[in-house]
């Protein structure tokens, strides 16, 4: 009943408080989405003008700086304008081409000042013993005369690389890392495929020393300055192979600044055909890789996104912005994350330069005010709603319940009134029709039945309005006790004779029990109406064989008064409601025995307010107990009762 009661007071204040916060809500996230836009409508008129200027001198800028950079481009020496350009750090890596739009850096086929093989019999019989005959130390000797007499430097290179190896074949280190500092002197000397003896001697040396040792260290340094120093010719595919056999070898040292760049070159290289050879910025046939040339073909420059992007916002640097706002550049395809933007045209590769708001730092600030004052008033609505939602639910609750208590009690009381009522009119009509009649004995018994049945009718209408008003007063904790010093005993002796009063043949069926003393502090007459009502509910609630008991008992600080029946009983779900006004396990039965939900809620509200409990144990069919324990009187209490009843306080 109680859960029923709250239902739609709670479904009210939900729709209360949930129906305005959410309206409120919706209504600050729309003035917030308009204040950005707003704010974005601003922005971008005023800062078109710099969009503008911004868009126009990333053109020019984008298109000077290649021709620039291919004036300058020295065909002689392309690894040293390949080192230049890829070293600015914007631009990924570069592919040089010649006038006829050959490549020739990276030297896919190595370069053009290769020496021509050697084909001199003393050559021959070296190679013959020392491949054919495998007599090393014989082919050793023929390779030092070799690389005495040679006539170019890369011959005499040549054949003391031939000596290192048959050195090492012959397990003599020692000498072969002898011969190999002598090769890592020759830097300028390159075999017939364009690469460096003396780089390649180094790596060589790297792998037979032992590692960390300071003549490893020393020659590790002397690699990666002759690999980042592109004065020392070798090819670029040699280049790339001995940073990425360093970079193993010596991960923790190796700073190789170039390498990205010549491997994306060298992948770009493997690719390369004419379609790179257009000045207008465009999408390369590598993943993720942007090409455009200069405008007679020699310079083609690669660019991954990031970098383009990068590249493209550094040459607007000097156009002026406020803080809070920066420009960006966005692809063709992707969404701009800017809140304006214009493209920078095909040369460009359609990519788009637009104005963004920083995030955080850049939110500017009065706006930033604006929204917070947004908040503080949702907030606080909110909050005024969730109070007002909350007294009203509370007014509600209190109407609610005394609503139903005024309908519960119309209910009952004029339901309980009409029934004693009507016999009453009827038994008195009936006197009334036979009253000339009253010689006969018989008649004269009748007449005595009928008075005697409106003498009980009589009684239960009293008993009724008893209990109603005595309800109404506690209801309305107007009920004054008047507490005496008495004994529980007389109070169930009392009730007892009530009981008999009202109920014909009682004595056959209620027992009382007494405890030695029962000495409590209380008022006799309510407390009389406790024992009566509970003595009533045992007769009411019982079949034809009724057994009733009343026990008094002392257990400690307590007098206990059992009520026990052997009726039709409950179930533990209905006895934890029972005290609850109005409450009846089944209406029709309690009605029809006089029942009117009111007597349980009263035994309850006095033995409470003498200090007291009352619980019950019930099984349906077997029967119930109500125990009623009340505090026993202790000395002070007498005493201070019997002096005010002196009048001595
Ligand atoms: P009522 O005037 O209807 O008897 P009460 O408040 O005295 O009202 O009791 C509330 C309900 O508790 C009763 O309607 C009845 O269903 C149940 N009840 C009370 N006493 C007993 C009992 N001794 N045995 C079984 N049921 C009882």
């Amino acid at each position: 009943m109680r859960d029923d009661r709250l239902a739609w007071p709670i479904l009210l204040l939900l729709l209360i408080v949930l129906v305005p916060s959410l309206g409120m809500t919706w209504m600050m996230r729309e003035a917030i989405r308009n204040e950005r836009l707003a704010a974005d409508q601003r922005l971008q008129e005023a800062y078109e003008i710099q969009l503008q200027s911004a868009s126009q001198m990333i053109r020019d800028r984008w298109s000077d700086q290649i021709e620039r950079e291919a004036e300058m481009l020295e065909a002689e020496q392309p690894e040293i304008d390949f080192e230049r350009l890829v070293s600015q750090g914007f631009i990924d890596s570069v592919l040089i081409c010649d006038d006829q739009g050959k490549l020739i850096y990276p030297d896919v086929q190595g370069l053009s000042r290769i020496t021509a093989m050697e084909s001199d019999p003393r050559w021959r019989r070296a190679q013959r013993l020392e491949f054919v005959e495998q007599e090393y130390d014989a082919a050793r000797d023929v390779y030092a005369e070799l690389s005495r007499n040679e006539g170019t430097a890369a011959s005499r290179c040549r054949a003391q690389q031939a000596q290192v190896r048959c050195s090492l074949k012959l397990n003599e280190t020692d000498a072969a890392l002898v011969l190999l500092t002598q090769l890592a002197g020759q830097s300028e000397t390159l075999d017939e495929q364009g690469r460096s003896f003396a780089a390649a001697a180094e790596l060589q040396m790297l792998e037979l020393l032992e590692p960390d040792t300071d003549q490893w260290n020393k020659v590790s340094r002397q690699l990666q300055t002759h690999l980042n120093d592109y004065r020392n010719p070798m090819s670029s595919s040699q280049r790339q192979f001995l940073m990425r056999r360093l970079k193993e070898l010596d991960l923790e040292n190796a700073r190789l600044p170039t390498q990205g760049a010549e491997l994306l070159a060298s992948e770009a290289a493997a690719v390369f055909d004419s379609q790179f050879a257009t000045p207008d910025l465009k999408l390369a046939s590598l993943p993720g890789v942007w090409s455009r040339s200069s405008s007679d073909g020699r310079l083609i420059e690669l660019y991954k996104t990031t970098t383009l992007k990068q590249r493209l916002l550094e040459l607007a640097d000097n156009v002026p912005l406020p803080i809070n706002v920066t420009f960006v550049v966005s692809l063709p395809q992707e969404v701009s994350p800017g809140m304006v933007d214009v493209s920078l045209g095909v040369d460009l590769g359609g990519l788009r330069l637009g104005l963004q708001r920083l995030p955080q730092n850049g939110v500017d600030d009065s706006s930033q005010q604006r929204r917070a004052v947004h908040v503080w008033i949702a907030l606080l609505v909110f909050a005024i709603t969730c109070v007002l939602a909350w007294l009203l639910s509370i007014v509600l609750q209190r109407k609610l319940r005394l609503a139903r208590l005024k309908n519960d009690l119309v209910a009952t009381v004029s339901h309980e009134l009409k029934t004693p009522l009507s016999s009453i009119r009827l038994l008195v009509d009936t006197l009334l029709d036979s009253d000339q009649d009253v010689s006969t004995a018989k008649s004269k018994a009748r007449n005595r039945e009928y008075l005697e049945l409106i003498s009980h009718e009589n009684a239960r209408l009293t008993r009724l309005i008893d209990n109603f008003l005595t309800f109404s007063r506690i209801d309305q904790r107007r009920q004054k006790f008047d507490f005496q010093i008495i004994d529980l005993r007389d109070v169930v002796e009392q009730a007892a004779a009530v009981f008999r009063e009202h109920w014909s043949d009682v004595d056959s069926c209620l027992t009382i029990h007494h405890a030695p003393a029962a000495i409590i502090s209380g008022d006799k007459d309510v407390l009389v109406t406790v024992v009566v009502n509970l003595l009533e509910n045992a007769w009411k609630y019982s079949g034809e064989n009724r057994q009733i008991s009343a026990t008094t008992s002392v257990d400690g600080a307590y007098v206990l008064l059992a009520v026990q029946d052997n009726g039709i009983g409950m179930n533990a779900r209905m006895t934890s409601r029972i005290f609850e006004r109005f409450f009846q396990v089944d209406q029709r039965v309690a009605r029809s025995r006089g029942g009117c939900g009111l007597g349980l809620s009263i035994v309850h509200a006095i033995v409470d307010s003498h200090g007291g409990s009352i619980r019950v144990e019930s099984e349906p069919d077997v029967g119930s107990t109500f125990t009623v324990q009340l505090p026993v009187a202790n000395k002070s209490e007498k005493h201070g009762i019997l002096a005010k009843n002196e009048g001595l306080v």
